[in-house]
């Protein structure tokens, strides 16, 4: 029991040296028991869902560190010190979807900010920042971002933060968190990186330099397709109390059985990431022998043009890949519709494989001429690679290629 000031947060424990929050134990360990003390009041394994909105305090002011659920809930608590012990950050924060996180973020700065952004960066992302933050005098410009120079050309006195998506979706562009964090930290600017992509198993943007991570937990984090989520995660404990202070008072916050399915998915996220990086290479290499394929777009592969950079800073390629297939919208509209294991579906990040066709789903409403330009062309394929049996897979492209 401690005294605790009214409206103070709930406290951010931090791991005691040797306690499975450690930095010094294996990732894998960390996400099966960091954060998730069993439960104090009946020793249960697995983390309780706390669905309380209020909690009682002994005395006026002394709580066991809770005073109200959207400040601070026992299972939104364990989620975030999990995530953060698996970042390397110093806290995490849970939110009711990537977006929300996103828009928490950005509300640390002030009107008149001007963010760098990668160019093409997840739609909603894109969406919040033109057509919602720039009404409230925020001020965007997009780069390509695997051009250090144009980013350092982009940055000006006014910059607060250098937004960075690694790898894009679809195209599989990356940027240089460590290059890139250096030339923001030299001009002022404050580094995001969202690392959806690759979860923490393959890539940690706070140790490469950056000051935040965002996630869509919707994704890999949650793996199953069954919860809308999203975290941030901070690296200092000064943007830490900002970052709580703005959940707490924004109040975007996770509730308490969604944090609980994040925890249940981050238990299995190494074994999870390593079925999909290993099935969407395998995938990758077929089809860039395929004569009906042109270009595969996957950074594990030799012929991805930023291959070393992806080795360099990660250590595997995550489950997403886009291909151009030989032929115009129609034949990779027949494709998409003959799988038959590969669901045809927007989304990713989920243990079932889901296909699509980028410039008639997700990426519909950007126009041609802009699609174009990023390379997102009709004849280009998404798969966000599950981790059904390789063989099924591959078999189930081959009968689909068979019937352009
Ligand atoms: C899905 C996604 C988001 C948005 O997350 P939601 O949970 O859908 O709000 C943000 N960034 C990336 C890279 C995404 O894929």
């Amino acid at each position: 029991m401690k005294k605790a000031a009214k409206a103070a947060p709930a406290p951010k424990l931090t791991a005691p040296q040797g306690h499975p929050g450690d930095g010094s134990l294996g990732f894998s360990t960390r996400a099966i028991h960091a954060g998730q003390q069993p439960d104090p009041a009946t020793g249960a394994i697995v983390t309780p869902v706390y669905l309380t909105s209020t909690y009682v305090q002994e005395e006026v002011g002394v709580t066991k560190g809770y005073d109200y659920s959207r400040g601070g809930n026992p299972t939104r608590t364990a989620l975030e010190q999990n995530l953060a012990s698996l970042e390397g950050g110093h806290s995490a924060y849970a939110f009711g979807s990537g977006m929300a996180a996103i828009t928490t973020l950005l509300l640390d700065f002030d009107a008149g900010a001007h963010v760098v952004v990668s160019r093409n960066v997840y739609g909603g992302t894109f969406r919040l920042f033109e057509r919602v933050s720039r009404r409230h005098g925020f001020r965007f410009t997009f780069v390509d971002a695997r051009d250090s120079a144009a980013v350092e050309a982009a940055l000006t006195p006014d910059t607060r933060l250098l937004f960075l998506e690694t790898p894009t979706n679809p195209m599989m562009e990356l940027a240089d968190i460590r290059a890139l964090s250096r030339l923001a930290h030299g001009r002022g600017a404050k580094v995001a990186v969202d690392n959806t992509f690759l979860t923490p198993y393959f890539q940690r943007p706070l140790e490469l330099g950056a000051d935040y991570v965002v996630h869509s937990a919707t994704k890999y984090i949650g793996g199953h397709s069954d919860v809308v989520g999203g975290l941030l995660v901070t690296r200092t404990a000064e943007d830490s109390e900002r970052i709580h202070f703005l959940q707490m008072s924004i109040g975007a916050i996770l509730s308490p059985f969604d944090s609980w399915l994040l925890l249940r998915g981050l238990k299995t996220l190494a074994v999870r990431m390593r079925e999909h990086a290993r099935n969407a290479t395998s995938i990758a290499r077929w089809l860039e022998k395929h004569p009906r394929v042109r270009r595969v777009h996957f950074p594990a592969l030799e012929s991805h043009p930023q291959h070393e950079l992806a080795t360099r800073q990660s250590t595997g390629p995550g489950g997403l890949l886009s291909f151009e297939l030989d032929g115009g919208q129609a034949e990779a509209k027949r494709l998409v519709e003959s799988t038959r294991v590969c669901s045809l579906a927007e989304s990713l990040g989920a243990v079932e494989t889901l296909i699509s066709i980028p410039s008639l789903m997700t990426h519909a409403s950007v126009p041609r001429p802009q699609r174009e330009a990023l390379g997102i062309t009709d004849n280009l394929v998404r798969i966000s690679v599950g981790i059904e049996d390789e063989a099924d897979l591959l078999a189930d492209l081959d009968q689909a290629f068979a019937k352009l």
